[in-house]
């Protein structure tokens, strides 16, 4: 079932979006070599929980942190560790808040030091996936106008996209109706209307989208071990366009090169 938020509650939801964002810029700041993921989802914990707010990904069907961070090869669902980032790492970080009863999600794939040239034509690629999947967020547009757009921007440039993890509806809960596949046909799928909330995320691997899961049941690697790059906003539709909820004074976009 699709949960229609009201503009009121949409309004609302600006705070636990404003507040994803910024504990996700601030996980930025700290991707550099020799850091560990652990010591990135501690200060994510702390951060949220500071504001008053909840981890929106800590024991959400089981998972034992509050971010995911996911390294090169890995396309979701890493689980924070002590593993250490290394000079020219790619690294996503899914973060999520609950705040007055609304959940923000939002990740960025961060660059640690300088990775190869066609792993970060990778990531700024992945963006403009999701930058485009963004522009179809319209009312009476349809859910596969989204997919459309990521997967023919992903396939243009040579790069796979992941089929069996999506976006979804977001609101009072983390996952909510429907699901937003990040391929698909124009004009299929569920219609679009003001009120809505998708989270958009776009997962494309440099070479296969085909991959399995680790043996922690969580990790989610490439089958051919080349990076996968993910970038997410949480998005309202509206009379007036696409809004992006996961925004904070500095805006809904972070920095590509972590550190910063
Ligand atoms: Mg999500």
């Amino acid at each position: 079932m699709i949960h229609i938020k009201t503009p009121q509650e949409i309004e609302e939801f600006k705070v636990a979006g404003a507040l994803s964002k910024t504990v996700l810029r601030r996980a930025g700041r700290m991707v550099r070599p020799g850091v560990t993921t652990r010591e990135i989802d501690q200060m994510v914990e702390s951060f949220i929980r500071l504001h008053g707010a909840v981890p929106g990904f800590k024991g959400l069907y089981g998972f034992p942190a509050s971010i995911c961070a996911s390294a090169n090869e890995e396309i979701v669902h890493g689980i924070p560790s002590e593993r250490m980032l290394v000079e020219g790492d790619i690294i996503s970080i899914d973060t999520g808040a609950t705040a007055g009863g609304w959940v923000g999600d939002n990740a960025w794939t961060f660059y640690v030091g300088t990775p190869p040239t066609e792993t970060q034509a990778l990531c700024e690629v992945t963006l403009d996936c999701l930058k485009a999947g963004i522009e179809q967020a319209v009312p009476g547009n349809h859910i596969g106008d989204i997919g459309h757009a990521v997967q023919t921007l992903a396939e243009k440039n040579g790069f796979g996209v992941v089929r069996e993890y999506v976006g979804h509806g977001v609101g009072r809960m983390m996952h909510e109706d429907p699901n937003v596949p990040n391929f698909g046909k124009k004009g299929r799928g569920v219609r679009l209307q003001a009120g809505m909330v998708i989270a958009i995320e776009p997962m494309i691997c440099q070479g296969t989208y085909k991959n399995h899961t680790l043996a922690n049941g969580w990790t989610v690697v490439t089958n051919d071990g080349k990076p996968a790059a993910h970038y997410e906003n949480t998005v309202a539709i509206t009379k007036d366009g696409p809004v992006i909820l996961t925004q904070d004074a500095d805006g809904p976009w972070c920095p590509f090169q972590g550190g910063e």
